[in-house]
């Protein structure tokens, strides 16, 4: 069975002397874990279209051991990615967070996967976004989109919505006014970055990234997408300590 879709490799795994495992993240499947052959012709046929900084369009052989890369060819490349480590460090991160939260060979698959992937892409290659921004802001829609969502409305207590200060709650993923709150593993929140984690978290797919912070607040709603995307997923990826040399955040 033939099978065209269009995605991202997010990575790449020899499994044999001329073979090797590619998983694409694709539009409305999901995962697909795809075997490529990797000689001289099909390296010089698939060429860019199978990095990971690369939309490209695929076509897959559906037999009986799996898939099987047939062609593939790139409508964009991030080209300007590949000159800064830190940004490509960010990429692999950001791979990883996709291949450990997306389901595979799924009908029904979610096109918001990819869509996210995408503008992230575009706004690193493009440097129309800090780094550090762009990876909070993929960080919380990856939780809301993958069943992680935290009560971000309002106070858990009171159900208040407006405030100057608000507590996150990172033991029972919600809020806390001041007057609510009661201590655990919290931390304080300004208005702006409550701001910031609703329209990451709540706004349509095209304006999670549109909202303004100061540098401060950067900082701070970066530690806390960083921090509860970690509890939510129980674990530290590799990428992501790899990005913080790259990146000298370590
Ligand atoms: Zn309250």
């Amino acid at each position: 069975m033939k099978l065209e879709t269009e995605g991202i490799v997010l990575s790449e795994m020899k499994t044999a002397n001329d073979r090797c495992l590619l998983t694409i993240l694709t539009r409305d499947k999901g995962l697909i874990p795809c075997f490529m052959r990797t000689g001289r012709s099909e390296i010089i046929k698939f060429g860019a279209a199978v990095s990971n900084i690369s939309y490209s369009e695929f076509t897959i052989h559906k037999g009986r051991s799996g898939y099987n890369l047939n062609d593939a060819f790139s409508k964009k490349m991030f080209f300007r990615l590949s000159e800064d480590l830190g940004n490509l460090a960010l990429v692999g991160y950001f791979d990883a967070l996709l291949r450990r939260l997306v389901p595979e060979c799924d009908e029904n698959g979610d096109p918001e996967f990819l869509r996210l992937m995408l503008n992230s892409l575009y706004l690193l290659n493009e440097g129309k976004k800090p780094a550090l921004l762009v990876k909070a802001v993929f960080e919380l829609r990856m939780m809301a989109i993958s069943g992680y969502m935290p009560d971000v409305l309002g106070c858990r207590g009171c159900g208040v919505y407006e405030g100057d200060e608000f507590f996150f709650d990172f033991g029972r993923s919600c809020l806390w006014c001041p007057d609510c709150c009661s201590g655990g593993d919290i931390a304080r929140i300004s208005r702006s970055v409550l701001n910031g984690i609703r329209t990451a978290m709540l706004s349509d797919p095209k304006k999670i990234f549109s909202f303004t912070v100061s540098e401060n607040d950067i900082m701070e709603l970066a530690d806390l997408a960083e921090k509860y995307t970690l509890i939510m997923i129980d674990e530290i990826p590799d990428s992501l300590k790899y990005y913080k040399t790259m990146s000298g955040l370590g």
